[in-house]
């Protein structure tokens, strides 16, 4: 099965992927934490994307769409996929559509989650992640039971994204609404949109994703 995730910064995608991960047992491919990686291993790559990143801008289509084809050939994704965080503009889809054809793959459903923009914000200033795991949490909604410490793996390296600060979160929205929100159009025609609320809980929004994918 290959999905790709779409919806606004915020709108739940990683946390629904890594369910995804864990029920159909194929990788999570996020761009965002492929860039995230590179920037903490201090690579080229990664302090060329910290540059877009830190402002809420793409990160150029070259970089991205090569770290992808680069990701998608890998042994573990010959059973499927889950791309979180890509396709983000048109150029991409386009260059992914091209990619998957030329492997003879094709993507099965895109799924959709749809939030409003005021609960977006408040879920992303108060985001933390935990650097070993990736388990996610919120300050208010889903804090960790000891403060500071990781629920999932006791790591006590909870951090907050640099990028999740309310003018790089307003830069971020715009660029959604203008670079990737185009891409519903794209995939509706293509017959393979399928959208839902990401409001309620987890579990909820997990299991009307996985009411629409299988
Ligand atoms: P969110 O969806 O919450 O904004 P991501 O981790 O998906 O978080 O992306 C964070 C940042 O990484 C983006 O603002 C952008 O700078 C960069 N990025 C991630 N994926 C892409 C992509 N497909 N194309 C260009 N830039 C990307
Ligand atoms: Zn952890």
């Amino acid at each position: 099965m290959r999905l790709i995730l779409l919806g606004p910064p915020g709108a739940g995608k990683g946390t629904q992927a890594k369910r995804l991960k864990e029920k159909f047992n194929i990788p999570q491919v996020s761009t965002g934490d492929i860039l995230r990686d590179a920037i903490k291993d201090k690579t080229e790559l990664g302090n060329k994307a910290k540059e877009y990143m830190d402002e809420g801008r793409l990160v150029p289509d070259d970089i991205v769409v090569g770290l992808i084809k680069q990701r998608i050939v890998e042994s573990d994704c010959k059973k499927g996929f889950i791309l979180d965080g890509f396709p983000r503009n048109m150029a991409q889809a386009v260059q992914l559509s091209e990619t998957l054809e030329k492997m003879s793959q094709n993507i099965d459903s895109v799924v959709e989650i749809e939030v409003n923009a005021k609960m977006l914000i408040d879920r992303l200033t108060g985001r933390m992640t935990c650097s070993s795991c990736g388990a996610m949490f919120h300050e208010k909604n889903h804090p960790p039971k000891v403060s500071g410490i990781c629920d999932s793996c006791g790591s006590n390296d909870l951090y907050k994204r640099p990028d999740d600060n309310k003018e790089t979160i307003m830069k971020r929205f715009e660029v959604y609404e203008q670079e990737t929100a185009p891409l519903k159009g794209f995939y509706r025609k293509m017959g393979i949109l399928k959208t839902t609320g990401g409001d309620g809980t987890l579990d909820d929004v997990f299991s009307r994703v996985c009411g629409l994918v299988t």
